[in-house]
């Protein structure tokens, strides 16, 4: 599951790529699009919402892209060979003189109306990293429902969008209190979603989701992806176990000394997620 901070990188590159450009190459392998003729139109602005990207094109069109959990957009110059991956995963090419951006397994691929934008993100909540970004509402939505466990609240994208599993964790661990603690329970919900903030922002030009401030390898974080690791902060194991019930289901990690509240029966020693920290069960 990426997080918005990486999704933001993602427009940025894109944007800088793209932006103010004459599409030259435009190809959507989705077989709903498989024909729309997008070449010679001048892309105006790709930007960010959440985790989705609108790639926003001249005569009121927009390309809405989502990653999920495998998907990535790269940019190649021209001349430069494509090393996303196999062909057969390309969903999306967009091309200018300048260079190409190709999306590989992306699960969404979705041509709108601008005006119909609402239609794709219209459900999210306030965007950590959005020039809209509004922390009041994001603290209403959270505690709309006070009884559910905090880092599920965190993740569901209409309370406030943006966060993936490394900073729900993390989050947690920053607010003392375990995953499944009920939200409405937090000593201080502006604080964790100030921080949140914080968190996303200062990541959001570098590689890592750093929350310690520690930016070296095996460093950059308290829990995600410690499992049976010393907690940075107290020296106990720190502790993962399955939280969510599939499809959703998604690994959680917890120091059982510095984060007070409930937790089911946690294994010390698990699997690490596998290259990308998606978050996922180990072994699948
Ligand atoms: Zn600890």
């Amino acid at each position: 599951m990426p997080e918005g901070d990486s999704v933001y990188r993602a427009a940025a590159r894109l944007h800088e790529t793209l932006a103010g450009r004459v599409l030259t190459t435009a190809d959507l392998r989705v077989p709903a699009h498989a024909t729309a003729g997008l070449a010679g139109r001048r892309v105006l602005e790709v930007a960010p919402r959440g985790k989705h990207l609108l790639t926003r094109l001249e005569g009121g069109l927009t390309l809405h892209t989502h990653l999920r959990m495998d998907g990535r957009w790269e940019v190649y110059r021209p001349g430069e060979r494509w090393a996303g991956g196999p062909a057969w995963q390309i969903r999306a090419v967009l091309g200018t003189e300048e260079g190409t951006a190709v999306g590989y397994r992306l699960p969404v691929v979705e041509l709108l109306r601008t005006a119909d934008e609402q239609r794709a993100v219209g459900h999210l909540g306030p965007d950590l990293l959005g020039p809209d970004w509004d922390q009041a509402e994001a603290v209403r939505r959270l505690l709309a429902h006070p009884g559910r466990p905090v880092a599920e609240a965190l993740l569901d994208q209409r309370n406030l969008a943006g966060i993936g599993n490394v900073y729900a964790n993390e989050l947690c661990f920053l607010a003392g209190v375990t995953p499944w603690t009920p939200v409405g329970e937090l000593p201080r919900p502006d604080r964790l979603v100030e921080r949140a903030r914080q968190l996303l922002d200062a990541n959001r030009l570098r590689d890592g989701h750093v929350t310690t401030g520690d930016t070296r390898r095996g460093h950059q974080h308290w829990v995600y992806g410690r499992a049976g690791r010393p907690c940075p902060r107290c020296g106990t194991p720190v502790l993962t176990a399955q939280q969510g019930t599939p499809p959703q289901e998604r690994v959680a990690f917890w120091c059982p000394y510095c984060q007070r509240g409930p937790a089911p029966e946690a294994r010390s020693t698990g699997a690490r997620p596998g290259p990308g920290g998606g978050g996922r069960r180990p072994g699948r």
